[in-house]
């Protein structure tokens, strides 16, 4: 594995990889742009040639090309290494570590899989009937059919099989790939066949369409070693280049909607298995853009979906919207059989998600009775809950009191007797503690105070932290000396280190004390352990001075 990472580096520049996403300029021996997470207001991002690494001091992560384009790309090491070993011309299978047998599986399911796809594709144009409901009922061009691969499924029962087979696959490999039923033969049958492509391009899976009235309307590839429903993102292939340049994001509910609207123009639409949106596709979506927008349907199913996500987004710093006039259409694929200008300007007419949640409450609940108030600030401070921002909440508290006609202090008020009700319910009903900003700063602290021990040659401060043997991290560490600490005198690198460990010490002693908050909501008020906790929480609190 690290020959294979080896080889790649060689071969691949780490400004050539970074600069296909950022633009960098020369500054002195490193180059400088713009973080591509969108988090600075000047240029922090840096890239050492000379050393193969780069560093965002605003996003405070760094790395090799590799974690670059996990990063960048959202996806993880293995196909971050396989991206990058295309890219550079490395032969993968030589290097291929890991199982050997189950990197032999998948490979082979992964050309089972490309050759079926070719195959469905071949099928389409030589049926009349489908090509009337594809190009005609569905309205697609032959570029759509195209770029996502549309293509049909036979009625047989083992056409499929019969061709694989011609070309050496067995029904084992055929069932690992996903392609068979439980009787062993051909899974999809007399169905409009969209695959699923993964970020590097290839098919992993198909969902297929009845072509008629019927049961069920959809039928997916079941979980593989390739497939994965809780991480793949429909559509990201075909739409990520323009997410990256426009710097946002659409999620629709169907993956014909996705279709459509990428035909539409709206290249920047995605979807995920129906509205079951997970924490792991949000973070696949995050690492591209923080303006993310929602194309639900706005019926009870789009609500809950829409509550579900922002609790979701709450701990990644996402800005949520929702796009909502579909001008009476029922999702956005109607909308563009209609007309494609109103879709197109549709997606620009985004409200915040939780704006567009409390408007959807007040809607459906009578606001004019009491018990109709009550169930409104129900759902209303339970959502609120949810906005991190003191400023945006309190500004979200004086709506919601307006519409109730009640003052904030009251508003308020319930919003700490159903937290404190909620610190008496069990753990496990509990929200996970907002630990992740945290995080952050003490990750920062650590890099600047890791940078200092070993490049500053600091000996009267004691700092408390390993040195990483890794040779990547130590060359990030260096970029992050040279940045930080490059107008202070040798001398002063000792009185920098005890102002940072300081501060580090603080920040520890503070996660300390919140994860101890956490743990005494859940313990025994006048238990043993209760009391205990509690002094510890008293002493640490001195720290915080
Ligand atoms: P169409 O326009 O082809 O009728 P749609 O996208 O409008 O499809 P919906 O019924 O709104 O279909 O469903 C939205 C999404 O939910 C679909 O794209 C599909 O991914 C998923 N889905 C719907 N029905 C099923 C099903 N029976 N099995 C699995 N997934 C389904
Ligand atoms: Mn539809």
């Amino acid at each position: 594995m690290n020959d294979l990472k080896e080889e790649i580096k060689s071969r691949l520049s780490v400004e050539d990889v970074v600069g296909q996403y950022i633009e960098l300029k020369r500054a002195g021996r490193n180059l400088k742009g713009r973080s591509p997470w969108g988090v600075d207001k000047t240029p922090s991002f840096m890239v050492s040639p000379e050393k193969g690494i780069w560093h965002d001091f605003s996003a405070n992560k760094g790395g090799d090309i590799f974690t670059f384009i996990m990063e960048v790309e959202g996806i993880n090491f293995k196909e971050a290494l396989e991206k990058l070993a295309t890219r550079a011309g490395v032969d993968i299978s030589k290097y291929q570590g890991g199982d050997p047998a189950v990197t032999k599986k998948k490979a082979r399911a992964r050309e089972a899989l490309n050759l079926a796809s070719k195959y469905y594709q071949a099928c389409l144009v030589r049926n009349q009937s489908v090509c009337e409901y594809v190009f005609y009922k569905r309205n697609l061009n032959r570029k759509t059919v195209a770029e996502f691969k549309i293509g049909y499924a036979p009625a047989s029962g083992k056409a499929l099989i019969e061709v694989l087979q011609k070309r050496g696959y067995n029904l084992n490999e055929l069932e690992v790939a996903g392609l068979l039923n439980r009787f062993k033969t051909d899974l999809f049958r007399d169905r409009m066949m969209v695959p699923f492509i993964d970020t590097s391009g290839n098919v992993i899976g198909f969902t297929a369409r009845i072509l008629k009235q019927g049961e069920p309307k959809y039928l997916n590839t079941p979980e593989t070693l390739l497939f994965n429903k809780s991480r793949f993102v429909f559509g990201l292939y075909q739409a990520k280049e323009t997410i990256r340049r426009e710097g946002y994001v659409v999620i629709v509910e169907g993956n014909m909607d996705v279709i459509s609207s990428h035909q539409a123009g709206v290249k920047s639409a995605v979807a995920t298995s129906g509205t079951a949106m997970t924490e792991q596709h949000l973070k696949i979506l995050s690492n591209l853009t923080s303006d993310i927008r929602l194309a639900y349907d706005g019926d009870a199913a789009g609500i809950k979906a829409t509550e579900r996500a922002i609790m979701l987004a709450g701990d990644l710093g996402i800005d949520l919207t929702v796009i909502s006039d579909y001008h009476g259409a029922k999702d956005p694929d109607e909308l563009i059989q209609k007309d494609p200008k109103l879709w197109q300007d549709a997606v620009s007419h985004n409200v915040p998600a939780v704006d567009w949640l409390l408007q959807k409450y007040e809607e459906n609940l009578d606001l004019s009775s009491a018990p109709g108030k009550r169930k409104y600030s129900d759902v209303a401070l339970k959502l609120l809950d949810y906005v991190k921002d003191e400023v945006e909440r309190a500004s979200y508290e004086a709506k919601v009191a307006k519409i109730l006609n009640i003052d904030v202090a009251t508003l308020r008020e319930k919003g700490e007797r159903l937290n404190k009700k909620l610190e008496q319910t069990p753990k496990r009903f509990l929200k996970k503690p907002k630990t992740q900003a945290k995080n952050d700063k003490i990750e920062k602290l650590e890099n600047s105070l890791l940078a200092l021990k070993v490049y500053g040659g600091i000996t009267k401060t004691k700092i408390p932290l390993d040195v990483p043997d890794d040779d990547t991290k130590l060359a990030e560490l260096e970029l992050v000396f040279n940045s930080e600490h490059e107008l202070l005198d040798s001398e002063d690198y000792e009185r920098e280190a005890k102002e940072l460990l300081k501060l580090y010490q603080q920040e520890i002693a503070k996660q300390k004390i919140i994860e101890l908050n956490t743990k005494l909501s859940n313990l025994e008020e006048d238990s043993e352990e209760y009391l205990n906790t509690l002094n510890e929480i008293n002493e640490l609190q001195k720290t915080q001075k």
